[in-house]
């Protein structure tokens, strides 16, 4: 659908979605797929995108320590991604390059892997659905043989995954595109005005109305949110990634740190600082990435890099995932999570119909909005 938006005349939609990253794309697609008339207004080139610059992993182990309901949602999405990418793939020709074979966690000592198998042994034992091994390092070795003997071992899950971010996201476009949607970039939204239950949305090129907006804009949102009567109060973590060179096949699981793509390159990881909007990078993280990765797999002391970038994760406070409509203005919904890649597939399929007018998930109890103001 073309719209011209040089006029500054105004555009009607059923729902704007903010963002056309991980969350908002995803979002959109469900709810282009139900038929709602949909646009999505996106930011600059210069914005910031985790959805552009993350590490790919479909993850559920470890997560829901304190918060089982996580763990739940998280596998629930991994248990829908399989059909989710096959349903890209079947509307659009692109594989997100989805593989579930587990993923792993690898731990350098004993401490690590007793504190790892503890924190899973109780997740497992309030829902026991959520499996998982211990796996030493005669078990780990097995299964990768490539790993280092010098390692004290490995946390395994089934239900962790990995995909290609970029082509789901180029996917989740397409398949948008493909259903009616709209897609505006290089549009930001500047300001929502609640206006006799609708929505009137200033953009940089001009205005939209809709009964209904969704606030997907990563750590924008935090702007956003009060506009419609709610409360953001998230914080970027930078992390680092390095990628290599291809490389022959060597590694068939995603582990935390180190993961081949199906390509061949290898992406290394897993760093958290808390350095306000800088998305640099830093020779001390980067050599520690380095150090740990070479540590897991010995044969990557001989790999070029030749690709390395920082990006901010959006945080809450407590980590958790944020699906919330106001109060106070009933038909803006508020949408915030750090794991976009592992949540895309529910994104689509269960946050979209709920936005559409279904009931509100029970799954979704916790992650109100409103704990984040007690
Ligand atoms: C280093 C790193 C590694 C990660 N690894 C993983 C992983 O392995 N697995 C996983 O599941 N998740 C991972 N994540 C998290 C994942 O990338 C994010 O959860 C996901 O990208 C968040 O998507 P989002 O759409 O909320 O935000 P973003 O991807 O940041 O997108 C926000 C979008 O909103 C747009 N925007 C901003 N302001 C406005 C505005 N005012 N109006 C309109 N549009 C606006 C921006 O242009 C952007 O496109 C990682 C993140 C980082 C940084």
């Amino acid at each position: 659908m073309h719209v011209d938006l040089a006029h500054n005349t105004c555009r009607h939609f059923d729902i704007v979605v903010a963002g056309g990253g991980l969350v908002g794309m995803a979002i959109a697609y469900g709810l282009a797929r139900a038929g709602q008339r949909v646009a999505v207004c996106d930011g600059a080139d210069s914005a910031h995108r985790a959805a552009r610059g993350n590490f790919g992993l479909v993850w559920v182990q470890g997560k829901g320590g304190r918060c089982l309901p996580y763990a739940q949602w998280s596998r629930e999405s991994s248990e829908r991604w399989s059909a989710f990418a096959a349903q890209l793939k079947r509307e659009t020709g692109i594989d997100a390059g989805f593989e579930r074979p587990g993923g792993i966690e690898l731990c350098e000592t004993a401490e690590q892997l007793e504190a790892g198998r503890q924190l899973l042994e109780s997740i497992h034992a309030q829902d026991a659905s959520l499996d998982y091994e211990v796996l030493d390092i005669d078990a780990l070795k097995a299964r990768v043989p490539s790993a280092s003997d010098k390692l004290a071992g490995a946390l395994y899950s089934p239900h962790d995954g990995h995909a290609s971010p970029l082509y789901t996201l180029r996917a989740m476009q397409q398949a948008f595109a493909s259903h009616g949607g709209t897609y505006l970039p290089h549009n930001e939204v500047r300001e929502i005005r609640p206006r006799a239950g609708r929505f009137e949305i200033d953009t940089t090129h001009g205005p939209l109305e809709a009964g209904r907006v969704v606030l997907a804009a990563g750590l924008d949102n935090k702007r956003l949110a009060p506009m419609v009567g709610m409360n953001a109060p998230i914080t970027p973590l930078r992390g680092q990634i390095m990628v290599t060179e291809r490389l022959a096949p060597f590694l068939d699981y995603p582990t935390l740190v180190v993961r081949q793509t199906r390509e061949g390159s290898v992406l290394l990881g897993d760093s958290a600082e808390q350095v306000g909007f800088d998305d640099g990078q830093t020779r001390a993280v980067m050599a520690d990435i380095a150090r740990r990765a070479r540590t897991a797999f010995p044969a990557l002391a001989h790999a070029r890099i030749v690709r390395a970038w920082g990006a901010l994760r959006i945080m809450t406070p407590d980590g958790l995932p944020v699906y919330e409509e106001s109060a106070a203005h009933p038909g803006a919904f508020l949408a915030i999570c750090h794991s976009g890649v592992t949540l895309a597939a529910a994104h689509a399929d269960i946050i979209a119909p709920w936005i559409a007018g279904g009931a509100r998930p029970a799954i979704l109890h916790p992650f109100v909005a409103t704990r984040l103001s007690n």
